[in-house]
């Protein structure tokens, strides 16, 4: 189902008035994790400013270690909600479990699932049925053949709503977080109907190529973009921080975007 043998059009994701795949960049901005609501409804307006349409936050973080920060849960997703409803933005963030699913979807406009749970196969099974919209991101070490097996399995259960997140994949590289492989845009639109996002925050970790990364994407074909932007980037209260961009920097990104594709 995700191939584009089996469905040459595009498949053109429609939430509101927003449309993702349809040949309009699609910008998704905010916070790593939702930390309180002042946090979430500052970064909202000012997402809204700059020109983007979507905004991201977890309230359910991912961890590599037990002990860090593993986000603020529910309550979370009621601040986003509210947040995006007052400025006027639909909203993104990650599910983890198949058991958080129903609440996570009444709450956001899209579903995310992170590059630890591509293949999650539970999770990827239960999204399949929850009528939003979802955002696949590409595990870290998953081939392009992987990675579209893991969409298939929300496609195969009754969810045509998919998008594909490069989001960086580990290399011998340790100057980058991750390398960004700008080769999965193309790739993947040669091979899927699915619209592909990129994400420059997570694909290199670093903030000063977080601008370079995103107008590389861009070029190469990406249908959107997420990216992380913070007001306080050293008191962020995951590690991401260093790789979230100032108010500004979004805002003068979103500006040069525009010269190079029309927003939304
Ligand atoms: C995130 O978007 O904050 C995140 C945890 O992303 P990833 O799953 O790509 O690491
Ligand atoms: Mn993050």
């Amino acid at each position: 189902l995700a191939s584009r043998d089996f469905h040459p059009e595009n498949t053109v994701i429609e939430i509101g008035d927003v449309k993702i795949g349809g040949g309009d960049l699609v910008v998704m901005g905010g916070p790593c994790a939702v930390e309180s609501p002042e946090q979430i409804d500052e970064i909202a307006r000012l997402v809204k400013a700059a020109g983007g349409q979507v905004l991201r936050g977890g309230a359910f973080k991912p961890r590599t270690g037990p002990y860090s920060f593993q986000g603020v849960g529910v309550e979370g997703l009621v601040m986003m909600a509210e947040a995006g409803k007052k400025h006027g933005l639909l909203t993104i963030t990650e599910v983890m479990t198949p058991e958080y699913v129903d609440v996570c979807a009444e709450y956001a406009d899209i579903l995310q699932v992170g590059t630890r749970n591509m293949q999650n196969f539970d999770l990827l099974r239960k999204l399949g049925t929850c009528g939003k919209p979802v955002l696949l991101k590409r595990g870290f070490s998953a081939t392009y053949d992987e990675f579209l097996n893991a969409a298939e399995y929300i496609l195969a259960g009754g969810n045509p709503n998919v998008m594909l997140c490069e989001r960086g994949i580990r290399t011998f590289e340790t100057y980058t977080r991750n390398t960004l492989d700008l080769s999965a845009i193309p790739v993947l639109q040669g091979l899927s109907h699915l619209p592909v996002i990129s994400d420059p925050s997570h694909g290199t970790g670093r903030r000063e190529l977080v601008e370079p990364m995103t107008k590389a994407s861009v070029a190469a074909g990406a249908d959107g973009l997420i990216i992380e932007m913070h007001t306080d980037p050293d008191n962020s209260m995951t590690g991401d921080g260093v790789q979230s961009l100032f108010p500004d920097q979004f805002a003068a990104l979103l500006r040069d975007l525009e010269k190079l594709a029309p927003l939304v």
